[in-house]
């Protein structure tokens, strides 16, 4: 009978709602807490790769999603120290394997927006704000959730609870899960202004990676700002470097000169490397940061989420169908396997890109970026690893329609 509960799903960040949009539209229903009075404002992720893209298609709302963001058909790889650049890889060698052969600049906080408006009308869903999640108990044939919410403590069941509640996930901790790994040392600092880099590095695309030992960064192109990233040694005094002034000469060094400009928004962040133990225990699933978290560059944090999502709806339709429960620890193994292996692996490798600090290892670095991407077999192999196209799931062969309850 536990089918005939709504799953519940703690967290509307982006996996969040993926997940409860990828079961509300195949007619299962489904209930959001977030512990929010809304959806994050926070900019956070900006980049939405083509395998993300195709599954926003099948859930309807990739042509939304398209409409906020900036296209970008290449990645550029550059040295700071010469001004040069390195490598370009162009999405268009994947034209034969997605629908999508390019990446897309959206940041999370309008892609929420887009995936909630979808929501909100579908009657298989409800989404609860001001409800944060403190405890849960798995009752073997359903899972109960307790909540403080405007009017008091709650409790509500459901037939499975997703904690889908971000890195320091209330979920997970109520499941004694540990999530073991590494947080780097240095820390990412994000500035938004106004400023065009063409004319300090001529060719700049609209993504680009500046690879440096003492101070890289990433220039990000989106709709309405270009997004800077740079690294924060750790001995630097976060207050120090978000003034004004100190965000503006950072940028100044990067240009080589005083260019005016606008400072949008700036905010730093602390990344880390890490896995939970395992993915699902009983009733209780873990999907995105609250499983797994890794460092930003490449973007594979939230698609990665989305996929887990993608996958976990497929499972919890298959149960519902009849199959096995055990295809959640199938669900749990093969996610786990490929944030540890893969997500890691790549974003792990983006990063150490960024800082190699021996002229010969650099050297070796640019070597082998460029001969890779004047090769148009080898680019596309690695375009299909960092656009997680690859390792995308497989969509369902024939889907399920649950009518609505
Ligand atoms: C600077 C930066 C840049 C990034 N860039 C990229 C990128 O370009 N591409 C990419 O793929 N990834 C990127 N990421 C990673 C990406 O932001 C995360 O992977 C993504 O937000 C994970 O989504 P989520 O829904 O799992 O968790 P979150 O976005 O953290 O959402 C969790 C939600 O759960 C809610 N919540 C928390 N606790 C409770 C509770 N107890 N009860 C109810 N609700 C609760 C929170 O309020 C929140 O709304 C970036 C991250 C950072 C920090």
């Amino acid at each position: 009978m536990s089918s005939d509960l709504p799953v519940l799903i703690v967290g509307a960040g982006p996996v969040g709602l993926s997940l409860a949009l990828a079961l509300a539209r195949r007619g299962v229903s489904v209930s959001v807490f977030e512990a929010e009075e809304d959806l994050s404002p926070e900019m956070r992720a900006s980049t939405i790769h083509a395998s993300t893209l195709e599954m926003f298609e099948e859930w309807g709302v990739v042509e939304q999603v398209l409409a906020a963001g900036s296209i970008t058909d290449r990645v550029q790889y550059w040295e700071r120290s010469t001004r040069t650049q390195i490598a370009e890889y162009s999405f268009s060698l994947l034209a034969n394997d997605t629908r999508y052969p390019f990446r897309l600049q959206c940041p999370q906080n309008i892609v929420t927006r887009v995936l909630r408006a979808e929501l909100e009308q579908l009657p298989q869903c409800t989404l609860h704000f001001g409800h944060k999640a403190t405890g849960l108990e798995d009752q073997g044939g359903q899972v109960c959730l307790e909540l403080s919410s405007p009017t008091g403590p709650i409790s509500v069941e459901g037939s499975y609870l997703v904690g889908c509640d971000g890195a320091g996930s209330v979920v997970r901790q109520c499941l004694d899960l540990e999530l073991s790994g590494k947080t780097y040392e240095d820390r990412f600092l994000l500035v938004g202004t106004d400023l065009d880099f063409s004319d300090a590095f001529p060719g700049m695309g609209p993504v680009a990676y500046i690879y440096d030992p003492e101070e890289w960064a990433i220039l990000l192109q989106l709709p309405t700002l270009t997004r800077t990233v740079f690294r924060v040694k750790p001995d630097e005094d976060e207050r120090e470097i978000t003034r004004d002034q100190a965000l503006r000469q950072r940028l100044w060094r990067l240009l080589g000169s005083e260019t005016d400009f606008r400072i949008e928004m700036s905010s730093i962040y602390r990344v880390h490397q890490r896995v939970a133990e395992h993915f699902r225990r009983g009733r209780v699933v873990l999907a995105g940061d609250a499983a797994h978290i890794n460092n930003p560059a490449g973007g594979m944090g939230l698609n990665s989420g989305v996929h887990d999502a993608y996958l976990l709806a497929q499972t919890l339709l298959r149960i519902f169908e009849g199959e096995q429960e055990t295809l959640l620890d199938r669900y749990s193994d093969d996610r786990r396997q490929l944030a540890l292996g893969l997500i890691q692996s790549v974003s792990d490798r983006n990063y150490s890109d960024l800082v190699i600090k021996d002229w010969e290892g650099r050297k070796q670095r640019n070597d082998k970026m460029r001969a890779a991407s004047l090769d148009d077999a080898t680019a596309r192999e690695y375009l299909l690893d960092a656009t997680l196209l690859r390792q995308r799931p497989a969509p369902f062969p024939h889907p399920p329609v649950r009518p609505a309850p």
